[in-house]
Formats: C-alpha cells, sequence, structure tokens
C-alpha cells in the first residue's frame, strides 16, 4: 500500500473514480452532464430526463443494498436507483388476464410476432399466467417517461434495453430475497431490441444459443395482462392514455411470489 492511500479517506475511492460526461439533450440539445456512476440526469434547461446509456456505467449492485424492514422497499428503491421514472406496487387481485389480449399479437399481424421467444406464439402465454398467479402476491409495476419524439427515433432501442434491464435486476433482488416465484415481463420483442442486426433468432432458427442470454424477459400482452387496468388502478391510466401528451412512457411488470 502507498503512502497516499494510507492516508487518503476511503470514502473518496468512489468519487476519484467516477467522472462527468457531456450528453446533448434530446429535447433542447443543451448539453447534459452525468456522472459516470449515474444512470440519469434531468436537463437544467429543459426538464428532460437524459439517460446515460454508457454500458460501463457503474451501476448498483442489488447485492450491497442494506438489509431493511421491508423487502417491497428496498425493491421499489432498486427499481428507482436503477433508472425508472416511476414505480408503484399493486395488489395481485388488480391483475386482470385476458386471452383475447395476447390473441391480438396474432390478429393484428404485430411484427414481433413469432420473432423471439419473449413473444407469442413462444411464450407459456396466458393459460399458463392463470394457472400461476396464485403465486403472486403483488405486482411492481414501472415506468420510464421520456420525451415522444425519443419514441421515434433511435433512442427507443435504449429505452427498451433500459426497461428489460430494471425489471430483470428487480427480480433477481426479489429472488434474492427469498420471493423465488417472482417474474419479470416487459414490452417488445428481444429480436428487435438485442439482435436487430441479425436477420434470425439464433435460439429460434440458429443452433439453439441465445445471443445475448438474460437480458430480455416477455412482453405482458403475450400473457393476456391487461396493462390498462393495472394503469387505472395505479391512477397513473390519464397520462398514458393522452396521445397529446408530450412525454410517452414504457411500462415494465414484475410479479411479486
Ligand atoms: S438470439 Fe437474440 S432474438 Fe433470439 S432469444 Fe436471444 S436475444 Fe432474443
Amino acid at each position: 500500500m502507498g503512502l497516499n492511500d494510507t492516508l487518503k479517506c476511503p470514502g473518496m475511492d468512489k468519487t476519484l473514480s467516477t467522472f462527468p460526461i457531456e450528453f446533448d439533450c434530446p429535447q433542447c440539445n443543451a448539453i447534459v452532464e452525468i456522472w459516470s456512476d449515474e444512470l440519469k440526469c434531468r436537463c437544467t434547461q429543459c426538464g428532460t430526463v437524459v439517460f446515460n446509456p454508457d454500458p460501463s456505467v457503474k451501476k448498483p449492485d442489488p447485492k450491497t443494498f442494506e438489509s431493511k424492514a421491508n423487502p417491497i422497499d428496498e425493491l421499489l428503491e432498486l427499481a428507482m436507483d436503477f433508472g425508472s421514472s416511476a414505480v408503484t406496487i399493486l395488489d395481485a387481485d388488480h391483475i386482470q388476464i385476458d386471452n383475447q389480449i395476447a390473441d391480438l399479437c396474432r390478429e393484428t399481424k404485430c411484427p414481433n410476432y413469432g420473432s423471439s421467444p419473449t413473444c407469442p406464439p413462444h411464450v407459456r402465454g396466458p393459460d399458463w399466467l392463470k394457472n400461476n398467479i396464485h403465486k403472486t402476491s403483488q405486482a411492481i409495476m414501472v415506468e420510464i417517461e421520456v420525451p415522444q419524439e425519443q419514441m421515434y427515433s433511435d433512442k427507443r432501442k435504449e429505452i427498451s434495453k433500459l426497461l428489460h434491464f430494471i425489471v430483470i435486476q428487480i427480480e433477481r433482488a426479489a429472488h434474492e430475497k427469498g420471493l423465488v416465484q417472482s417474474t419479470a415481463f416487459a414490452g417488445g420483442s428481444c429480436k428487435n431490441i438485442q439482435c436487430s442486426e441479425h436477420s434470425y433468432c439464433n435460439f429460434l432458427n440458429g443452433d439453439g444459443i441465445c445471443r445475448h442470454p438474460d437480458l430480455s424477459r416477455p412482453s405482458v400482452s403475450g400473457y393476456g395482462i391487461n396493462m390498462n387496468h393495472l394503469l387505472k388502478n395505479a391512477g397513473w391510466f390519464k397520462k398514458s392514455n393522452n396521445s397529446f401528451a408530450p412525454t410517452s412512457s414504457h411500462y415494465g411488470l414484475v410479479l411479486i411470489g
């Protein structure tokens, strides 16, 4: 150990290993400074939340979270720390499972249908969930809210990746707390989100090995989960239902059990 190390305050380690990165705010083009260990920051000029897409960003380790009285509170806090705009907890009674919602994936000829294991017909679907929903006591719903135009830009994929990342971290942390039936859901097909540069899903149409294992979770719609009903019960529906709103939201869900 060098002399400087013995004199150094241990609390300085984190400070010394982080550095500010400049991003352009997608809304107003102002420079937004985000520290390398932070996932997001609000633009001081227009208030838009800007995400740090750098995969080397130092994310909080769920294992390092201090033990608190209520494990659910820890999971909610984790969701916010990983970059959610909002998070809420709902009783399992509010979960409605409707086969017709899952059928829409096929009937509306969704381009994601059949493209990967995260979408119908490759997910276990609403009938499986109906038979297993009794294992769920509560549901954690997370929201990522972004400026409307970001949903129609090349940032959309990064937003989807972040949503999948957050619900996977909540699911993992729940398992570590003994809530081993907890199951995460997000939205979209991992073929679009993780493998868009490839012409096919390697798991379904290649050698059976996923190129990005454990980076994605199935879509809520593929399991027939009525998100509008959950949004209403969370008091989030009006916001999500307004097509003239300046922001757009992505939602993920973790069934806790
Ligand atoms: S190979 Fe790509 S598209 Fe197929 S399951 Fe894995 S991440 Fe999804």
